[in-house]
């Protein structure tokens, strides 16, 4: 194990899909053996509050008074960089979001997932993964939890979770381990525990969710042991169960009726579609009473895209 302080490490990893990329990392060891934390931001490159906190963690976290060790890669997915991609890397127009648990030669956005769980964090006691607010996203403030149907680790996993302060949390239930999604959802095919966090819109660094961000990162650090204390956590989330991906019914240009983080019951106009013209083409209704997540914050969608995230019961 590296010398008590503050190290920065280019990592790379030994799969012909990552081969010549280099991930700037660091390593904050404390002053005492103790627990791992691996946090990880970047997998959406315009997601800046996020990454914003990953590089203040860096700047405020002080090894003296820790225990343990706290690895940080802020951003992912490096490619995305130049062209500010949106949700995907553009090398295999893959959401890396959704590739976990990965391949070890698969694409890029496979391997890279492969090498988080199973290289970078895979000693790691919590992965958390810092995101929200691509450049046409509106985003609440929730994590997502994933469960396995053990009632320990899922309990351990809820612990996490709300160490956000977070609107809602998301239980996905095990049904989620049997394909390939999010990094929480990787990690808990491995039974090992993980957080992810959603805060931010629209390409913005915002203190609020840089905030929610952060503390809720020290809460975590705190809660493993690694940190003496964090702020209090000021809210009780809602509890939902079930993350529904609302499509745009028709071509148009979308006016929305609904913000994020509202409360709506079933049939709920959440959206009037026009032509350009202004003449009603659609509309969107809520499938089930529930909360909005996310919603895209640009007016034009096309028939099939998703517009909105709701978050039900
Ligand atoms: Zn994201």
């Amino acid at each position: 194990m590296a010398l008590p302080g503050m190290h920065r490490r280019s990592v790379s990893f030994n799969y012909t899909a990552l081969a010549g990329w280099e991930w700037p990392t660091v390593e904050i060891v404390g002053q005492r053996p103790g627990p791992h934390l691996a946090v990880i931001a970047g997998v959406h490159v315009n997601e800046t509050s996020s990454i914003e906190a990953a590089i203040c963690l860096q700047k405020t976290l002080d090894p003296a008074s820790m225990n343990g060790r706290v690895s940080i890669m802020p951003v992912v997915n490096l490619p995305a960089i130049p062209h500010r991609s949106q949700y995907v890397c553009p090398l295999d127009d893959k959401n890396i979001n959704f590739s976990f648990p990965g391949k070890a030669d698969g694409s890029f956005a496979e391997a890279i997932a492969h090498a988080i769980l199973n290289d970078w964090a895979a000693d790691a006691d919590c992965l958390v993964d810092l995101h929200g607010g691509d450049l046409c996203e509106n985003v609440s403030h929730f994590t997502v939890c994933q469960d396995i149907g053990d009632e320990a680790f899922d309990k351990r996993n809820m612990e996490f979770a709300r160490c956000f302060d977070a609107e809602l949390i998301v239980r996905l239930d095990a049904s989620h381990l049997k394909q390939a999604g999010r990094s929480c959802t990787g990690r808990a095919t491995r039974r090992q525990n993980a957080a992810f966090a959603e805060a931010g819109r629209i390409g913005l660094i915002e203190e609020d969710n840089v905030l929610f961000h952060y503390e809720g990162v020290l809460r975590l650090a705190n809660k493993l042991g690694i940190l003496a204390k964090a702020p209090p956590v000021r809210r009780e989330p809602q509890m939902v169960s079930r993350y529904l991906w609302v499509p745009a019914p028709v071509d148009g240009f979308f006016r929305y009726r609904v913000k994020v983080g509202d409360r709506v019951a079933k049939g709920t106009v959440l959206a009037i579609a026009e032509n350009t013209y202004g003449d009603t083409i659609g509309k969107i209704e809520a499938p089930e009473s529930g909360f909005i997540l996310w919603t895209v914050t640009h007016a034009f969608a096309k028939s099939g895209s998703f517009v909105m995230g709701l978050g039900a019961p």
